[in-house]
């Protein structure tokens, strides 16, 4: 049977995988990934259940049917147009889409309404990068490709934890460096796994990249490192880009200060780039998201043009994209500040798209970008909302002020696969089909555009994305520009729309796409833009001899001297979030997954030593974070890898996983002024210790979460069996077992059902189990915190067994064995092996290598992803006195 070829619907590296006959396997063949998978990836195969899937339109709630449910929404946007006017109605959509929902969403908004609110959280994680790209070439362009990886001899990696959020472009380039032994340098103000193979690791002063960047400009001017035939043939501003250059970094000692790096870290980074021809540097999130991000990108990018290092092979800087199609929504125009096909709101792109979609209402000025979009509707201005494949209750700035903003928005519609904090706030909620049901493309980090194809059938009502904007757009008067059968008819206007009046102007033009029938577009195999002529691959790598979409075909190198910053006041720490390595966004997807949940159980605050010890703070305790924007309680974690000075906390968690719910509750909303992408690791906040006085752990059958009060930090997390709930309280434990009612409503068991109970009240142990006719449904443990609680996976294997009297009475006392084993972190969670397993081999069996530990646990010899942390364990072991190192 032949298999199927899709993609990996999460990060933008884009990988291929193959179905065959229900089997998900990497993808050998696949240019991304070449039979890759990450750990994420790996784990697809446990998200298809049709568990908590929505199934049905519902109204305020009501289940109802697809008709109703689009004429509500057709008309209330139809009445609101009417009152209100165009711009009073917003999409904010997602780079979860498909290009195909994506465009019609977007030629609905902006060709059809009228207005150009439709923005999309892309914006959250990319916005700084399509900015500098077109300050820079004149368009949102990547000149690279992932095969530079492999020929490139200086991997500059700069606000991106890739080992964790890149995975497979990891492996990708570990593998090539020991062909070619590339040099490695990591610039990032946290100790990262990525940073684990590197040469030099540069914890620089956050915010300070612009300053780093100026400094290796200067650096470059002065050793004759600069291409001047390029800069004379190719490149506008420079003179203006290196004065202010100079100004802003005027000599090593300055850096040094602004930086916080020291001098000779410093200039084996600038000699390691002037001496080495083929230099990629790779940003993502680190740059991007900040007051500065767009300066940031065009600093990297001013030191490869001035040495005309891109667009040939190994060299070139290259963002890497966080979500799966991210660049496919800016390909489309689904910022709001693009029109469509990368153009933009000039009068005559606006004419030519008017033209093409046969669309007199078209927008003729950019819309309110994502927090202008929420502010908006906060103030009541915006008041229709239609928010698709998101969940911006949890992920955006300040999200408890988005969540009051849509309480009080008139009209709210959210289309969803899985119940969010976002849908909870919705009007009308329509059940969307999920990545493995939905055909269409999608565009990764490398302009490759790939088909993601459907292989299994939409459970209950769900519908892809494009049907539902298109269906609107019918209702609202405009069936005859939205009568698509499929989504290759959509794609192949498209791709028409990227040749429309393209005389070459704009790189990005797929109009080899334009003309095939539905049997060409679903053969697509994976190629990259631009595409303009069947059979013609302008190839991998743009701009090595010019030819930049400017008006003059030149690039711009851009003089950026300043970089803004939030002011830290004294005793504030800076908040910085981020990704962890099994996780993906506010995890609807992930976090139901058992294995990816055991490589960090719960939310966290990481700090370093110093920063803790100032407040009192201990491993494992409980801080409480506090900022103009929010406030939250978080267990700690101490880490010397922390900058002093910064905080760490993951960005998944959500209030359906955690007490702590979203940390960008705490995160300020301001602003990149050009990108408008938020300074989401830029916020300040201050932090104090909480005193636990106990802790406890809840197994139970049943998904929902418990009431535990005000004074209990909770985390979720899903076992094969259940849910477990890690607990610590601040407040003694009477509220928790005041009552035998609330016993039991803690273990979410009825008056019928029996209830188990061992009590020590001198040591304050309290163990609970419920049962159900025999079997066991829910049990609780509670002691003093820092005394041992059993292991989760013990207790999940008793859940749905029938025991025996005796059995009931001994379960609780025989789970908790006194200094019985703990909870170990899990490392490779493709073979659930944990920390002490690993340590322990490597002292008892002398282990020396990653292979070694591979040959004796299997830790590593899957997807990979662990391997950074299975040469963190070596090192450690070598520090801890083992005698041979790595
Ligand atoms: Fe998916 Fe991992 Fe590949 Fe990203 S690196 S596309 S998450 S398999």
């Amino acid at each position: 049977m032949s298999a199927l070829h899709t993609t990996c619907p999460y990060c933008g590296v884009g990988c291929g995988l193959t179905v065959t006959e229900g089997v998900l396997k990497a993808d050998n063949e696949h240019p991304a990934n070449f039979g890759r998978l990450c750990s994420k990836g790996a784990a697809l195969k446990d998200t298809l259940g049709e568990a908590d899937r929505l199934l049905t339109p519902q109204i305020d709630g009501r289940a109802t049917g697809w008709d109703e449910a689009l004429d509500l929404v057709a008309a209330r946007f139809a009445a609101t147009i009417a009152e209100h006017g165009p711009d009073s109605v917003a999409f904010y959509v997602s780079g979860q889409f498909l290009t195909e929902d994506y465009y019609v969403a977007n030629k609905l908004m902006k060709g059809f309404i009228g207005a150009a609110n439709i923005d999309t959280n892309s914006r959250l994680c990319m916005a700084s990068s399509v900015a500098g790209h077109v300050r820079a070439f004149g368009e949102d362009v990547v000149p690279g490709c992932y095969e530079d990886l492999e020929e490139t001899d200086l991997a500059i990696l700069i606000g991106s934890n890739m080992a964790w959020c890149h995975p497979v472009l990891y492996q990708r380039l570990m593998a090539a460096r020991e062909k070619r032994d590339t040099k490695l340098v990591v610039i990032d103000p946290r100790r990262t796994a990525t940073c684990e193979a590197a040469d030099l690791h540069l914890p620089l002063a956050a915010g300070s990249d612009v300053l780093l960047f100026n400094g290796l400009l200067v650096h470059l001017a002065q050793s004759g490192a600069l291409d001047q035939d390029y800069i004379a043939r190719h490149v506008c501003g420079f003179d203006e880009t290196l004065l202010a250059a100079q100004q802003a970094a005027p000599c090593l000692a300055a850096v040094a200060a602004g930086t916080g790096l020291s001098p000779q870290a410093l200039l084996r980074f600038y000699e390691l780039f002037a001496q080495t021809e083929r230099v990629m540097t790779l940003y993502s999130q680190g740059v991007n998201q900040s007051l500065s991000g767009t300066d940031k990108v065009n600093a990297i990018i001013n030191g490869h043009l001035a040495t005309g290092r891109l667009g040939r092979a190994g060299m070139g800087p290259f963002s890497l994209t966080g979500q799966p199609n991210a660049m496919g929504g800016r390909e489309v125009g689904g910022l709001a500040n693009q029109l469509a096909a990368h153009m933009g709101f000039a009068e005559n792109d606006v004419d030519r798209v008017r033209r093409f979609w046969k669309a007199p209402a078209i927008a003729t000025r950019p819309g309110l970008k994502a927090v202008e979009l929420f502010e908006a509707v906060a103030a009541g201005k915006i008041k229709a909302i239609w928010i698709a494949a998101t969940n911006p209750a949890d992920s955006m700035p300040r999200a408890a002020a988005v969540r009051a903003a849509l309480e009080a928005c008139p009209f709210v519609v959210v289309s969803d696969a899985w119940p969010t904090d976002t849908t909870r706030l919705a009007d009308v909620v329509l059940p969307a089909a999920a990545w493995s049901e939905k055909d269409g493309t999608v565009t990764n980090s490398e302009r490759r555009i790939s088909r993601q194809r459907a292989f299994r059938t939409a459970p209950g009502e769900a519908r892809p994305d494009w049907w539902m904007f298109a269906e609107v757009a019918k209702r609202l008067g405009w069936g005859e520009a939205f009568a698509y059968p499929n989504p290759a008819a959509i794609f192949r206007e498209h791709a028409a729309l990227s040749a429309f009046e393209n005389d070459g102007a704009r790189v990005f033009d797929i109009g080899a796409l334009a003309a095939g029938d539905d049997g060409a577009y679903d053969a697509t195999a994976p190629l990259q833009w631009p595409c303009a002529k069947r059979g013609v691959s302008a190839g991998p790598r743009l701009f090595a001899r010019g030819g930049f979409s400017t008006a003059d075909g030149r690039a711009r190198m851009v003089p950026v001297g300043g970089e803004a910053q939030s002011l830290a006041a004294p005793n504030t720490l800076r908040l910085n979030t981020g990704r962890l390595r099994d996780q993906w966004h506010t995890m609807t997807r992930t976090g139901r997954v058992p294995q990816l949940m055991s490589h960090s159980e719960g939310p966290s605050v990481t700090l370093h030593p110093l920063d803790a010890a100032a407040r009192g703070l201990t491993e494992g305790g409980l801080a409480r974070l506090l900022s103009a924007a929010g406030s939250t309680i978080l267990p700690v974690q101490i880490s010397d890898q922390q900058r002093p000075g910064d905080v760490f906390v993951p960005m998944h968690w959500t209030d359906q996983f955690s007490s702590s719910g979203a940390i960008d509750s705490l995160v300020h909303d301001k602003t990149d002024p050009i990108s408008g992408q938020p300074d989401l690791k830029g916020s300040t906040v201050t932090v104090e210790a909480v005193s636990p006085l106990w802790s406890g752990l809840l197994v139970t059958s049943a998904p929902a979460t418990p009431h535990l009060g005000e004074a209990v930090y909770w985390s979720k997390a899903p076992l094969n069996t259940g849910f477990a709930f890690t607990l610590v309280g601040w407040t003694p434990l009477t509220s928790i077992i005041a009552s035998e009612d609330a016993l039991r409503r803690l273990l979410q068991i009825s008056l019928e059902a029996e209830l188990v109970s061992y009590s020590d009240p001198k040591r304050s142990v309290f163990r609970y189990a419920g049962l159900v006719e025999g079997r066991l449904t829910a049990s609780l443990f509670l002691a003093p915190t820092g005394t041992n609680l059993p292991m989760r996976e013990l207790a999940a294997g008793l859940l749905g067994q029938q025991l025996d009297p005796i059995q009931r009475l001994s379960l609780l006392a025989a789970l908790t064995p006194a200094g019985g084993p703990q909870q170990e972190k899990t490392v490779c969670a493709c073979f659930a092996v944990g920390a002490d397993r690993i340590t322990a081999a490597i002292q008892q069996n002398n282990l020396k290598t990653v292979a070694e530990i591979g040959a004796t646990l299997r830790a590593g010899t899957n997807c990979g992803s662990c391997i950074p942390e299975l040469k963190k364990l070596l090192r450690d072991a070598v520090r801890n006195g083992q005698a041979l190192a790595v």
